[in-house]
């Protein structure tokens, strides 16, 4: 776990470009944009994938969601794509769940 860049991102152990922060989510900037907009909303707690939720992580799968969804509407965003990859097979490469928002000028699907 202490080799996961997003818990160390989390931990501000490694920098990166913070837009929302609470107890719970962590908001931040891609380090390789695949679009206008390409954001990463991380649960602080450390899960590997979708896979791995369980009942008692409903709430705060729901809560990635909806902090996307709030911050869409700040920055004025009319249309964007919300993406969870799951497994290596699904297109995820760092083992922390992370939902993408994407919008505007889609350069490739993260
Ligand atoms: P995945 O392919 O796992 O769904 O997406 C992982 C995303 O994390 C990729 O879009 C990648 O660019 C981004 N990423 C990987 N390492 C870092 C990092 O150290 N900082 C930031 N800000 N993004 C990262
Ligand atoms: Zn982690």
């Amino acid at each position: 776990m202490s080799e996961c860049v997003f818990c160390k991102i989390i931990k501000k152990e490694v920098p990166s470009d913070i837009v929302f922060e609470n107890e719970r989510v962590i908001v931040f900037k891609d380090i390789n944009p695949k679009a206008k907009v390409h954001l990463l909303v991380v649960p602080k707690e450390h899960i590997t994938s979708i896979k791995e939720i369980k009942e008692e992580n409903k709430t705060l799968i729901a809560e990635l969601i909806f902090v996307a969804k709030k911050i869409a509407e700040e920055q004025n965003l009319t249309g964007y794509k919300l993406i969870f990859n799951v497994g290596r097979e699904g297109g995820q490469l760092v083992d922390h769940i992370h939902l993408h928002l994407v919008s505007g000028d889609l350069r490739e699907m993260p």
